[in-house]
């Protein structure tokens, strides 16, 4: 005989639980247990994942979870207690479901809760018992209400009925649990329950009690050697086995943990994909099939083909979803981009979702949509920052507030936080923490974990990091709280659509934040995915807003996306041969830039492959690239096949699609089987490899000699292949920006001068607009609208760049102002509205916007009069005591206006705009060199600039000398500055030390580099 455990928790029950489902399902299974239960904490955040990892591990999965009750739900008190719920069939699931969602959306009190009530409207199908410790049956008969313990009971008896509802024995070393088991089989005698043993299960194996303590004072904040902090009992509350069970329970008890395993059956209710049907009582691959009727023969020859296997798969309805939400999008005037495979699909094309058409730029729907893969298709959208909750809004209005819902994601711990997690538990400096920590590559996309990071083999392998391992107790302990399920929050994009109420079907949670959609998706985007629910990505991309934005100010033409000329026009290309790609769209980064010019495209498809190409892997074919396109290094193909599917790159095979092109051209496969090649490799399955290695070979039309060198050609570059889909859109619209850029400079720049929130980024956009000859002009409480705006050749700043100036308060000032100019300073005064306080006349001070009105120091020691003027004149009109014609003229009026530019000041405009407007702290005479000239230089001596610097942190080489490096900055630009141990010595300089300096230009690890040589300051911060 065996046993069973059913209450269970996992991860899931958040820093509360350490294992995962799939361990606890894999240790059950070793055990011998033919079934486990899985039990969170007021949540099914784990459910599916559980069912799954039970049915790879062969033993029955029961559903469930342990409820916070509460007396009241809708009532907000602090008092909760505990109560097991297990699912017998299928009605029990879907009530387990109804009872989670509600917890959330009507019984939210820090912890999602239900009561009594509810419960029993939704308890057919569930088991429940009398629970653990800190059940309201065991909460009674510890205080000694016994007879509020038996009420209860029978309350929970005629809710579950007595073969559904048990009496829960649980032995964890607590005399006062001990005391309690006593009273519930005494008292038993008058229930007559059926007494079932279970463990409170919080981790998997005896020996994970130490990482899951550790993890009890990460979620309390308590440092492990605090005698006073919540500590569990024992270390017992792992799987044990029966014999371990038996030592504690009698037979009955045991047993009866199979006999609840055996009355709980539940498959789950998901089959196919769950699709909304785009309109009831029509024929849905009918409508698509009249939505793509077009006059080329070769493209609906396409088409068709598109459309016999989306029908055969039952993606219509997807296809037309889509298609209705971009029609509404088009309605609107919003602006879109959809990224990824869907690029390759006539259908998507011809619907008006995608912008690219494939047959021009072999982009192949089988990259997309195949029949040999089981997933929905996956279309990413992106839509211009403000436009993206429009959008979400309309899938609600369209589809039903109920059907639609945001999706949930975990915050898992990565290598770098649990070292500072398991460092702060036990008191290891925080110094110590983060130097150690950061000894872990943090690179987005590839999470490394402290295993990586020792294994020699490993990309990310950190000498460092092993040097120190044995000292470093803490480091073992750290490798332990990885991946643990640390917190939930709110995928960034994704949107689920159901044809039902969404709650109907899968839990729901809540969310304290602000967030466009109530519903949230208690499941995340992989279990979403994998139960066949169809779902969309709305993410936000600024470029398209910048791109509007800019469009909008041009007045000689109106562009959209739909006609920016970007595949005819030549000139753009200057744009990438010049290095003038700021605020160019993929193109930005300093290594892109000098590879385009170095590149000197001069085709939409060069960019298509510089997108594809400047990546780590890829990288190393660039150069060959290059040479081969100005005709340096020859080019040769092994077939007449490969000649047709690699001349436009070169014969170099860049895409994924080219590598799908090759099997089927010399190897008879189909599309769809060749998309498997691409996955085999870059997944590394050593297996399909294999296969598809024999297969590829033994079908070379060319002979098995010539098929092993094309196969071996082929793997290697399907190792790095990028979806040529991909990089043809973003290319597209790194061309239109670059056109907008080439062709209407101020406009361009004008709006990404007013989008860009980043600082940083805002002050080099404003230096490469000097740089471009365009003159910007300080930010005008008489001429600024909210945007940056035009006036003749200069960019005059808006009130957007302004600190402490909101959208809000920007829109009333310019509405006050109407066409009438403020006069002065009181006429301004005068009309502000209320809420503009002291920081925001503050900033508008700082950065000049009064310049024209009065001097910007006078004026900041007038400003407490002149509120106090303008609150006073406030009441006196609230009392209708002053005609609103009666401006009088006050001392403030009368300074004059600011002409001169002091440090002072720009200081000031540095605070409150984040850049320097009125010019630049650094001299600009008997310099070799501004800033920005580093970028052109390999390495060359002797250099002569004057430079701010912007950051600096002292760093201790590898000998143990102190040294700095940071970053130094004119008004032309910036780059990263190196002081070496014997430089540094001599002088330490601080942000904001302005530095006339002789030294070294240097390209170095993908940077304009300075490395200073000798140097005096030119003025010193403070
Ligand atoms: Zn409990
Ligand atoms: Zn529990």
């Amino acid at each position: 005989m065996s046993f069973v455990h059913l209450h269970t928790h996992s991860d899931y029950s958040l820093l509360d639980g350490y294992s995962s489902v799939h361990k606890l399902a894999a240790t059950a299974k070793k055990h011998g247990q033919s079934a486990l239960a899985l039990t969170d904490h007021g949540n099914l955040h784990g459910l599916p994942e559980f069912y799954f990892a039970c049915q790879k591990q062969g033993i029955k999965p029961i559903l469930g979870t342990e409820a916070y009750m509460t007396n009241q739900m809708s009532v907000r008190e602090k008092g909760r207690t505990h109560l097991l719920l297990l699912a017998e069939n299928i009605t029990g699931y879907q009530n387990l479901l109804k009872l989670s969602t509600a917890s959330y959306r009507d019984g939210f009190y820090y912890k999602p809760r239900i009561d009594l009530d509810f419960l029993s409207q939704h308890s057919t199908g569930l088991i429940s018992s009398t629970g653990c410790m800190a059940s309201q049956v065991n909460r009674f008969i510890a205080a000694n209400q016994l007879a509020e313990a038996n009420k209860l009971v029978e309350r929970y008896i005629d809710i579950f009925g007595r073969e559904r509802f048990f009496l829960e024995l649980q032995d964890h070393n607590i005399p006062e649990l001990t005391s309690i088991n006593k009273h519930l089989l005494e008292m038993n005698k008058r229930w007559q329950l059926r007494p079932v043993a279970t463990n409170d299960v919080h981790y998997a194996n005896p020996t994970d009690a130490t990482p899951h303590d550790i993890m009890l004072c990460v979620q309390t904040g308590a440092f492990q050697n605090d005698p006073k902090r919540m500590k569990f009992s024992s270390d017992a509350f792992y799987l044990k086995t029966r014999q371990e069970m038996a030592m504690l329970w009698g037979r009955e008890a045991l047993d009866n943990t199979l006999v609840i395993a055996e009355m709980c059956n539940v498959t789950l209710p998901y089959k196919g994909y769950v699709l909304p049907k785009y309109q009831e009582g029509i024929n849905s691959g009918e409508l698509l099939a009249t939505l793509c009727q077009v006059d080329n023969p070769i493209a609906q020859e396409r088409i068709d083909y598109e459309l016999s296997i989306i029908n055969s798969m039952g993606f219509a309805d997807y296809f037309l979803i889509l298609y209705d939400f971009c029609k509404f999008a088009t309605s609107k005037g919003i602006w879109w981009s959809v990224r990824g495979s869907a690029a390759g699909s006539m259908v998507a094309y011809t619907l008006g979702i995608t912008s690219l058409n494939p047959l021009e730029h072999g982009l192949l729907f089988e990259r997309f949509l195949n029949p040999n893969r089981v997933n929905m298709p996956d279309v990413d959208f992106d839509w211009p920052d403000d436009d993206r909750a429009t959008m979400i809004n309309y899938l609600a209005e369209r589809w039903g507030q109920d059907n639609v819902a945001a999706i949930c994601t975990f915050g898992r711990s990565g290598a770098r936080g649990a070292i500072k997690d398991v460092c702060r538990v036990t008191q290891v400096p925080l110094n110590e923490a983060v130097t150690v920590s950061n000894m872990i590559p943090a690179i987005p996309g590839k999470p490394c974990t402290i295993e990586d990071a020792l294994n020699p083999d490993h990309e990310f392998y950190s000498p460092e990091l092993v040097s120190i391992y044995n000292e470093k107790p803490y480091l073992a302990l750290a490798t332990q709280l990885e991946g643990i399920v640390r917190s939930v929050g709110i995928h960034p994009a994704g949107v689920v659509i159901t044809p039902t109420p969404v709650g109907d079907l899968l839990p729901l949670m809540t969310t304290t934040r602000e967030a466009v959609l109530p519903n949230i998706t208690q499941w995340d985007m992989a279990i979403i995915d994998k139960l066949g629910f169809l779902k969309v990505d709305f993410l936000g991309l600024r470029t398209l807003s910048v791109l509007r934005l800019a469009c909008s100010m041009i007045r000689d033409a109106q562009y959209d996306l739909s006609n920016i000329p970007y595949s005819t026009d030549d000139e753009l290309f200057e744009i990438y041969h010049n290095g003038q790609t700021d605020g160019v769209f993929q193109v930005e980064g300093v290594g892109m830039t000098r590879m385009l010019a170095k590149m000197k495209p001069t085709k939409f498809e060069h960019i298509i492959a510089a997108v594809a190409l400047f990546r780590p892997g890829p990288m190393q074919y660039l150069d060959s690239y290059i040479d081969r396109m100005h005709g340096r290094e020859p080019v040769s193909y092994h077939t007449p096949e490969l000649e047709s599917i690699l001349a436009n790159t070169y014969g170099i095979c860049i895409y994924q699609e080219q590598i799908m092109q090759i099997a089927v051209a010399i190897a008879n496969y189909t599309a769809g089987e060749a998309d498997d090649i691409r996955k085999a490799v870059g997944k590394k399955l050593p297996d399909r490899i294999q296969y598809h290695r024999n297969k590829f070979i033994d079908n070379c039309i060319h002979g098995k000699e010539l098929g092993e060198i094309i196969w071996n050609d082929i793997e290697k570059f399907a190792r790095y292949g990028f979806n040529k889909s991909h990089a043809a859109i973003y290319a597209k619209l790194s061309c239109m920006t670059a056109y907008i850029k080439r062709h209407y400079p101020k406009e361009y720049m004008a709006a990404l001068l007013s989008l860009e929130t980043d600082p940083k980024k805002r002050s080099q956009y404003l230096m490469s607009t000097r740089r471009m000859g365009i003159g910007i002009l300080r930010p005008d409480i008489n001429r600024s609208g909210f945007h940056c705006t035009i006036e003749g050749n200069d960019i005059r700043l808006g009130l957007c760049v302004i600190k402490n100036i909101g959208h809000d308060i920007s829109k009333r000032l310019i509405e006050n102002r109407g066409d009438i100019p403020y006069t002065n300073i009181t006429d301004w005064l005068d009309r502000i509205p209320p809420d503009v306080r002291r920081p925001a006349c503050e900033a508008l001070i700082g950065v000049g916007a009064f310049d024209s009105l009065g001097n910007r120091q006078q004026l900041t020691s007038y400003l407490s009069k002149m509120l106090g003027y303008s609150k006073s004149m406030r009441k006196s009109r609230a009392v209708g005591q002053l005609s609103l014609f009666s401006t009088p003229t006050n001392e403030w009026d009368n300074t004059p206006p600011h002409t001169v530019t002091d440090p002072v000041m720009l200081e000031k405009e540095l605070e409150f705009a984040g850049i320097y407007i009125s010019g630049h702290p650094t001299l600009q005479a008997k310099l070799s060199h501004r800033v920005s000239d580093i970028i052109d230089i390999e390495d060359q001596v002797g250099i002569k600039l004057c430079g701010l610097i912007v950051e600096i942190k002292q760093i201790t080489t590898k000998k143990g000398e102190l040294m700095a490096i940071g970053t130094l900055a004119d008004d032309t630009g910036s780059c990263r500055l190196t002081i070496f141990p014997k430089q540094w010595a001599k002088n330490q300089y601080k942000v904001g030390d302005v530095l006339i300096a002789d030294g070294q230009g240097q390209y170095y690890m993908e940077a304009p580099s300075f490395i200073l040589h000798e140097a005096k300051r030119h003025r010193s911060k403070n």
